[in-house]
Protein backbone atom coordinates (compact mmCIF):
# COMPACT_ATOMS: atom_id res chain seq x y z
CA UNK A 1 0.00 0.00 0.00
CA UNK A 2 1.47 3.36 -0.82
CA UNK A 3 1.31 5.96 1.57
CA UNK A 4 -0.52 8.40 0.47
CA UNK A 5 -3.34 6.10 0.07
CA UNK A 6 -5.82 6.40 2.85
CA UNK A 7 -6.94 3.43 4.49
CA UNK A 8 -8.59 1.41 7.13
CA UNK A 9 -6.33 2.69 10.94
CA UNK A 10 -3.83 0.40 11.23
CA UNK A 11 -1.15 0.25 14.39
CA UNK A 12 1.00 1.77 12.56
CA UNK A 13 -1.34 4.84 12.58
CA UNK A 14 -2.35 4.57 16.09
CA UNK A 15 1.99 4.81 17.28
CA UNK A 16 1.97 7.99 15.03
CA UNK A 17 -1.19 9.55 15.67
CA UNK A 18 0.35 9.37 19.31
CA UNK A 19 3.28 10.68 18.77
CA UNK A 20 1.92 13.51 16.68
CA UNK A 21 0.37 14.31 19.63
CA UNK A 22 3.72 13.80 22.19
CA UNK A 23 5.47 16.13 19.89
CA UNK A 24 3.04 18.93 20.13
CA UNK A 25 2.73 18.10 23.56
CA UNK A 26 -0.41 17.41 23.62
CA UNK A 27 -1.35 14.83 26.15
CA UNK A 28 -2.31 11.00 24.83
CA UNK A 29 -6.31 10.31 25.41
CA UNK A 30 -8.62 8.50 23.62
CA UNK A 31 -10.96 10.97 22.52
CA UNK A 32 -7.92 13.20 20.50
CA UNK A 33 -6.68 9.69 18.70
CA UNK A 34 -10.31 8.81 17.85
CA UNK A 35 -10.96 12.13 15.91
CA UNK A 36 -7.22 11.90 14.36
CA UNK A 37 -8.23 8.18 13.29
CA UNK A 38 -11.69 9.78 11.86
CA UNK A 39 -10.20 12.55 10.11
CA UNK A 40 -7.19 11.06 8.44
CA UNK A 41 -9.56 8.18 7.31
CA UNK A 42 -11.75 10.22 5.15
CA UNK A 43 -10.25 11.88 1.69
CA UNK A 44 -12.51 15.08 2.75
CA UNK A 45 -12.55 17.31 5.09
CA UNK A 46 -15.39 16.72 8.15
CA UNK A 47 -17.80 18.85 10.14
CA UNK A 48 -18.15 19.11 13.85
CA UNK A 49 -21.14 18.00 13.76
CA UNK A 50 -20.32 14.66 11.47
CA UNK A 51 -17.71 14.32 13.88
CA UNK A 52 -20.04 14.30 16.91
CA UNK A 53 -21.97 11.94 15.17
CA UNK A 54 -18.86 9.08 14.30
CA UNK A 55 -17.82 9.49 18.10
CA UNK A 56 -21.00 9.04 19.56
CA UNK A 57 -21.43 9.59 23.09
CA UNK A 58 -17.99 8.72 24.04
CA UNK A 59 -17.02 12.45 23.75
CA UNK A 60 -19.29 15.60 24.41
CA UNK A 61 -19.31 18.43 22.26
CA UNK A 62 -17.29 20.56 24.59
CA UNK A 63 -14.41 18.10 24.39
CA UNK A 64 -14.41 17.87 21.06
CA UNK A 65 -14.82 21.54 20.10
CA UNK A 66 -11.10 22.16 22.43
CA UNK A 67 -9.88 19.27 20.92
CA UNK A 68 -10.64 20.92 17.04
CA UNK A 69 -9.42 24.19 18.50
CA UNK A 70 -5.93 22.94 19.83
CA UNK A 71 -5.07 20.98 16.98
CA UNK A 72 -5.69 23.95 15.07
CA UNK A 73 -3.60 26.04 16.99
CA UNK A 74 -0.86 23.16 16.85
CA UNK A 75 -1.36 22.91 13.35
CA UNK A 76 -2.41 19.25 12.96
CA UNK A 77 -5.46 20.03 11.44
CA UNK A 78 -7.13 22.89 9.47
CA UNK A 79 -10.70 24.48 8.76
CA UNK A 80 -12.30 25.07 5.92
CA UNK A 81 -15.47 26.72 4.87
CA UNK A 82 -18.13 24.41 2.89
CA UNK A 83 -20.54 26.35 0.76
CA UNK A 84 -23.30 26.39 3.85
CA UNK A 85 -20.54 27.97 5.99
CA UNK A 86 -20.04 25.38 8.36
CA UNK A 87 -16.28 24.59 9.41
CA UNK A 88 -14.56 21.32 8.14
CA UNK A 89 -11.19 19.77 8.95
CA UNK A 90 -8.64 18.22 7.53
CA UNK A 91 -5.31 17.38 8.22
CA UNK A 92 -2.14 19.38 7.77
CA UNK A 93 0.82 18.03 5.98
CA UNK A 94 4.21 17.70 8.18
CA UNK A 95 4.93 21.31 7.72
CA UNK A 96 2.58 23.05 9.41
CA UNK A 97 3.70 24.06 13.13
CA UNK A 98 2.06 25.36 15.42
CA UNK A 99 0.66 28.94 14.60
CA UNK A 100 1.98 28.83 11.25
CA UNK A 101 -0.14 26.62 8.71
CA UNK A 102 2.62 26.51 5.79
CA UNK A 103 -0.03 24.33 3.35
CA UNK A 104 -1.70 26.96 1.96
CA UNK A 105 -3.75 25.36 -1.07
CA UNK A 106 -6.92 25.32 -2.63
CA UNK A 107 -10.21 23.49 -2.02
CA UNK A 108 -12.56 21.42 -4.17
CA UNK A 109 -15.98 21.97 -2.79
CA UNK A 110 -18.87 19.87 -4.38
CA UNK A 111 -22.08 21.89 -5.03
CA UNK A 112 -24.12 18.85 -5.05
CA UNK A 113 -22.90 16.67 -1.79
CA UNK A 114 -20.78 19.26 -0.31
CA UNK A 115 -17.65 17.24 0.29
CA UNK A 116 -14.41 19.90 0.85
CA UNK A 117 -11.52 18.21 -0.78
CA UNK A 118 -7.89 19.05 -0.09
CA UNK A 119 -6.22 20.16 -3.47
CA UNK A 120 -2.81 19.85 -1.97
CA UNK A 121 -0.87 19.89 -4.80
CA UNK A 122 -2.65 23.49 -6.12
CA UNK A 123 -0.98 26.21 -3.87
CA UNK A 124 -2.52 29.60 -3.43
CA UNK A 125 -1.03 32.32 -5.45
CA UNK A 126 0.14 35.25 -4.03
CA UNK A 127 -1.36 37.91 -2.92
CA UNK A 128 -0.90 41.12 -2.78
CA UNK A 129 -2.43 43.42 -0.46
CA UNK A 130 -2.49 47.18 -0.68
CA UNK A 131 -0.14 49.21 1.60
CA UNK A 132 -0.69 49.07 5.11
CA UNK A 133 -2.89 45.75 4.88
CA UNK A 134 -1.57 42.57 6.88
CA UNK A 135 -2.73 39.88 5.11
CA UNK A 136 -3.48 36.99 7.23
CA UNK A 137 -4.29 34.40 5.23
CA UNK A 138 -6.42 33.64 2.12
CA UNK A 139 -9.13 30.82 0.93
CA UNK A 140 -9.64 29.99 -2.49
CA UNK A 141 -12.52 27.36 -3.44
CA UNK A 142 -12.74 25.38 -6.49
CA UNK A 143 -16.64 24.71 -6.68
CA UNK A 144 -17.99 21.75 -9.15
CA UNK A 145 -19.11 17.92 -8.86
CA UNK A 146 -16.99 15.89 -7.53
CA UNK A 147 -15.53 12.74 -8.98
CA UNK A 148 -18.90 10.82 -6.95
CA UNK A 149 -21.49 13.30 -8.04
CA UNK A 150 -20.02 13.44 -11.77
CA UNK A 151 -20.59 9.40 -12.56
ZN1 LIG B 1 -1.88 23.48 8.10
ZN1 LIG C 1 -20.01 15.34 -4.73
ZN1 LIG D 1 -6.89 21.46 2.93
Amino acid sequence: MKEDQKGPVEANDLVSFKNLLRENKLKVTQPRLRVLEIISAKDSAISQPELEKLLGKETDRVTLYRILASFEEKGILHKVFDLHGTATYATCSHHCSEHKHEDQHIHFICSSCNSVICLEEISIPNIRVPKNFALQSVAVNAVGLCDKCQS
